[in-house]
């Protein structure tokens, strides 16, 4: 087999060989040369076993700078116990990041590790690339805590944390966590710095919680209070420079609902029904770091959760007082959008069909401006305390007229 970096004949190329020719990782010279895994890796170096006794002991007392790489990623449940091991995994195209955490966390006893396996599942070789070191290493730590005493530096972790978990939409910076507790330190702590978070009802996991910067101004606040750090890491500051293509992503969801027209003039006034398609397009810049404008995922969930669960084979007319008056595809539109743009501040328009022939397009305000101005007037006008309020209401009677009750009085 010829090395295709440097043409030398090998009975293998290996990490041991690419390392000096190339400084490449097996995973990444496959990618290069769009080679599967299956013909580089040879048979014993499959689902290899690893031993907690062949790695390092922590070093006594940790470095400042150790202890906040290990919170970061703690925050952002990065550490994952997996057997004997504490992992930290990482991709293929965030390898130097990965390095960089390993630079500080091999004072726990951290090595690199790239492992080859074969599973019945993947009928294939996947590599894994990941930080490993034996569970005792951390246990004795008081640093595997979520608020390690005396605490390290907060915007070093801060910025392991946006590094590893953070995502820019639409200029507003979207943090997950996978605990609560966890959340709530952050946005305690960033509040001293002046940087305000929306919880959003979005959150990956059962027990936690998903943090949006409040305002664009926020984002800015937050990547400046960062920014030092983050150029350190290698790719870092990339993800949040907004140089890469912009992309329209789209996502389209069903729901069967019933609705009838207050006041029309013919049959729509009669309650009927029928399958309702909407497509929610999201456009933004490509995360360097994933290849992707949004997760496909977040947008089903978040348009399913805000949307199709409260329509799908409902009344239209009775699920919300915005549409009790007109359930057209209009207003619909406009009522979608202000229930999305707060979990999709880069959507830039709603596409929803009543009938294959029936369907309209709407593209609404920015969530700064919906900051600014809240629901539109066209939604509130049978919610607005202003109702009622008109002199003319004076003309609506409602006593009988008075010469009947004179009638009656002669009889
Ligand atoms: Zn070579």
């Amino acid at each position: 087999m010829q090395c295709l970096e440097c043409g030398t004949e090998l009975e293998h190329v290996d990490n041991q060989h690419l390392l000096g020719c190339c400084s490449l990782t097996l995973h990444e010279y496959a990618i290069r040369h769009h080679l599967p895994l299956d013909l580089l890796v040879k048979r014993e170096q499959l689902n290899q076993v690893d031993l907690a006794a062949d790695y390092p002991s922590p070093q006594r007392g940790m470095s400042e700078r150790a202890r906040a790489v290990l919170r970061g990623l703690k925050w952002g449940g990065v550490m994952e116990k997996e057997g004997a091991f504490v992992i930290i995994p990482g991709e293929i195209r965030r390898l130097d990041q990965l390095l960089w955490d390993l630079q500080w966390l091999r004072e726990y006893g951290f090595r690199f590790r790239q492992e080859y396996r074969y599973s019945d599942t993947t009928h294939r070789v996947v590599a894994k690339n990941r930080l490993k070191a034996p569970v005792e290493n951390l246990a004795q730590h008081a640093d595997m805590r979520l608020s390690p005493v005396p605490p390290p530096d907060f915007v070093l972790s801060l910025a392991v944390l946006i590094a590893h978990v953070g995502e820019l939409q639409g200029d507003y910076l979207f943090l997950q966590f996978p605990e609560q507790s966890a959340g709530e330190a952050v946005a305690i702590e960033a509040s001293v710095h002046g940087i305000m978070f929306k919880e959003l009802d979005a959150a990956d996991h059962p027990n936690g919680q998903l943090l949006r910067t409040l305002t664009r101004a926020d984002t800015d606040r937050l990547l400046t209070l960062v920014s030092e750090s983050l150029s350190e890491m290698p790719g870092a500051l990339d993800r949040f420079r907004q140089q890469t293509p912009e992309v329209t992503v789209s996502k389209e969801l069903v729901f069967d609902a019933a609705h009838f027209i207050t006041d029309h003039p013919s049959k729509c006034s009669n309650l009927h029904g029928g399958r309702y398609l909407l497509q929610v397009k999201v456009k933004d810049r490509v995360d360097p770091s994933t290849g992707c404008v949004v997760d496909y995922g977040y947008l089903k969930r978040v348009t399913a959760k805000q949307v199709i669960d409260r329509f799908d084979h409902h009344n239209l007319n009775y699920t919300t007082a915005e549409l009790a008056w007109r359930s057209s595809t209009e207003m619909l539109c406009v009522y979608i959008w202000e229930q999305l743009i707060d979990y999709l501040p880069a959507m830039v328009e709603l596409q929803l069909y009543e009938t294959t022939q029936s369907w309209c397009n709407y593209s609404g305000p920015t969530l700064e401006t919906y900051q600014q101005t809240g629901s539109d007037g066209l939604m509130t006008h049978f919610i607005n305390s202003k109702l009622g309020e008109s002199h003319l209401r004076n003309l609506i009677q409602e006593k009988p007229p008075t010469f009947e009750v004179v009638a009656k009085s002669q009889r």
